[in-house]
């Protein structure tokens, strides 16, 4: 099962967040007939979104996610609420790129390596919080820890991975996120910075063992640190056919009849799911008297 674990340090001193999503980014490859390199994107982007889920309080919270470089992906938008459920996006999914010279994905390449990040987070209240950074180079996880800490002024070590196997497929998937506490010793802090200046890639420590625990000795080995609690994560698509006449409704009678006369029929597509709804001429005169109502 994909989840979150949260902990935090024997001290209490920082507080860490354990991403395991790799079931979560298998299903956006297959629903999105994703190439490797918009996989590695979209799916290191979900680790974090998930993450970032997982720091609201409210059962109703929602936090969406929009990534907007100058590369070949165009746009990627992911929708996480604080229950686990995620969906995601992204405009050109099949683009392929070559490797960069060190053998890995080249994900900065393809989000592009300048452009805007757009954070909005939905407490229910009329007015979302929204949150905007440059990209520092397109490549998820510097983007993510330059955003914490100027737009959030949280000081955050941002690890985040995706790896396929020889047959192209999803091995492991996720990440993990540290973020100290105010008022963190100096010694602590000098010994965490030394882990952190020798932690592995979150693939590779997660190649080491499939177990939590385990994964962190790896990615922090000077420190004891204690699981305190864990949210599920999985693919949530929200759409539905009543959704979708909704909208076709807020189009008003004009548009609806300008549709009718078009095509005599209309498909409507959830960009986040892939599915289509059709809605026949008998259905678009039904909308046309509800409007009339
Ligand atoms: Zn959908």
């Amino acid at each position: 099962m994909n989840r979150i674990l949260r902990g935090m340090d024997r001290g209490q001193n920082f507080r860490f967040f354990l991403a395991d999503t790799t079931e979560l980014t298998k299903e956006m490859k297959e629903i999105h007939q994703l190439s490797e390199t918009a996989t590695a994107a979209l799916g290191r982007t979900a680790a974090i979104s998930a993450i970032m889920a997982s720091m609201m309080k409210n059962l109703r919270d929602k936090i969406t996610i929009q990534v907007q470089g100058n590369g070949p992906a165009g746009r990627l938008i992911l929708v996480a609420s604080s229950t686990g459920g995620i969906k995601a996006t992204v405009d050109h999914p099949e683009i392929e790129l070559p490797l960069k010279s060190n053998g890995k994905l080249d994900v900065g390449g393809y989000v592009g390596r300048e452009g805007q990040m757009i954070i909005i987070r939905d407490f229910g209240l009329k007015e979302p919080y929204i949150g905007r950074s440059n990209l520092i180079s397109g490549e998820i996880a510097e983007d993510f820890t330059y955003y914490f800490a100027t737009s959030e002024q949280q000081p955050s070590v941002v690890n985040l991975g995706v790896l396929f196997n020889k047959d192209g497929e999803v091995e492991i998937a996720g990440g993990i996120v540290i973020q100290t506490m105010p008022d963190i010793p100096e010694k602590v802090l000098v010994q965490l910075e030394k882990d952190v200046a020798s932690m592995p890639s979150f693939t590779k420590a997660a190649q080491e063992s499939a177990d939590p625990k385990e994964r962190l000795a790896v990615l922090l080995p000077s420190f004891e640190l204690d699981f305190m609690d864990e949210m599920p994560v999985f693919w949530e698509c929200d759409c539905s056919r009543e959704r979708m006449e909704q909208a076709l409704l807020a189009l008003g009678e004009e548009e609806l009849k300008t549709l009718l006369e078009e095509d005599d029929s209309t498909e409507m597509h959830c960009h986040f799911c892939n599915t289509d709804y059709h809605f026949s001429r008998e259905d678009l005169l039904g909308l046309i008297q509800e409007v009339n109502g």
